[in-house]
């Protein structure tokens, strides 16, 4: 990430601030922090403030890292921070101090409305910074595109040591997990999926020592986590011999995906895309088996706004990047999902992701 996109970031966020009727902003929430700082570390915390010169405060562990990362003044504390930033917030004579209200605890909480400057007041804010983070800069989309390809090339390298009768769910998901940081991711983006047969049919399935039998359906859904920016893609296999069931089901969430990638474009609801895949899968007779949202979208963090879900009226915009991952799952038979990262751009957008969706037998 160029090293002035950050300081670029700060600055219109400050900027906004007396709109939001706060004089600073207390960001407390790592991805947020990470966002407007580069601070990759565990301990951080950026007070924002509106007249410029924030404030970035950590402890000793990030000393040397948070200085060859963050461009904003740093304060280093061996004690807890909070006492720190408030002592900032006095001598700056702050006066309104907004903070994170889905983010900030009980006792955090508590210890800054006790310790405050009396003069002082805190605001309790909205997800300010989540909102700004959905829309990416060309920066992040070619860490995401870079996190993508990695994933969708890690899948490739794990299908080639499946034996069936033999491998287990679990060592296919440590195989995957290896080859994506071979690959130069980090980490995985979250908990590999690997589900087989009529486990299929559990969308967040965890991998047990159960061993990948011939003729069975397997599930991979994974992401990998790439200079901080995560992927996500869900594909569905057959070892050997897939029955014309699967095949059906397969072909009508195929359908689905496809009719809610053609759907995104600038301007059109998130719940508006959601409706597609929906009714795609409707006209299937698989709507009841459509247990979740198509889609969220994803970046620093792997579930991100908007979530295109019935409910989300957020109008996508140019930049945002989201997964497209309608799914079928028929208890006791299996299940079948397929996800996709996906870029909106100008007039629709741009599938990121690889990796053929045509039905394997492998
Ligand atoms: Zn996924
Ligand atoms: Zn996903």
């Amino acid at each position: 990430m160029p090293f002035n996109e950050y300081e670029q970031r700060r600055r219109k966020l400050a900027g906004e601030l007396a709109g939001h009727k706060v004089d600073a902003f207390l960001v407390t929430f790592l991805p947020n922090v990470r966002y407007l700082t580069g601070f990759t570390g565990s301990n951080g915390v950026l007070l924002l403030i509106a007249s410029g010169d924030s404030v970035f405060f950590t402890d000793p562990r990030y000393r040397i890292a948070s200085a060859a990362e963050v461009s904003c003044p740093i304060r280093v504390s061996s004690g807890p921070i909070l006492p720190e930033i408030l002592s900032v917030v006095a001598k700056k004579k702050i006066r309104r101090l907004g903070f994170e209200k889905a983010r900030v605890g009980y006792e955090q909480y508590a210890f800054l409305k006790d310790h405050a400057p009396a003069r002082t007041t805190l605001f309790a804010l909205g997800n300010l910074i989540e909102a700004r983070r959905m829309v990416k800069s060309p920066a992040e989309i070619a860490l995401i595109r870079r996190s993508v390809d990695a994933n969708s090339a890690a899948f490739e390298a794990a299908l080639r040591v499946i034996r069936p009768g033999r491998t287990k769910e679990s060592d296919l998901a440590a195989e995957i997990d290896y080859r994506m940081r071979r690959l130069g991711a980090e980490k995985p983006a979250f908990e590999t999926i690997v589900a087989a047969g009529a486990r299929s049919a559990l969308p967040h399935a965890q991998p047990t020592d159960k061993i990948l039998g011939p003729n069975e359906l397997l599930l991979i859904d994974m992401g990998a986590t790439l200079a901080g920016y995560a992927s996500d893609m869900t594909r569905v296999v057959s070892l050997g011999r897939a029955g014309s069931r699967i095949k059906k089901i397969y072909a009508a969430v195929l359908e689905a995906q496809l009719a809610a990638i053609d759907a995104v474009k600038p301007g059109v609801t998130a719940d508006f895309v959601d409706g597609k895949a929906r009714h795609a899968l409707k006209k299937r007779g698989l709507d009841k088996a459509f247990v979740h949202s198509t889609g969220h979208g994803l970046g620093l963090e792997i579930h991100e706004p908007p979530r295109l879900g019935k409910k989300d009226k957020t109008r996508l915009q140019e930049g945002m990047t989201i997964t497209i991952e309608p799914g079928a799952y028929l208890e006791g038979f299996g299940g079948v999902r397929i996800e996709d990262t996906v870029v909106v751009t100008k007039r629709g957008c741009e599938i990121l992701t690889p990796t053929s969706k045509e039905f394997r037998e492998i």
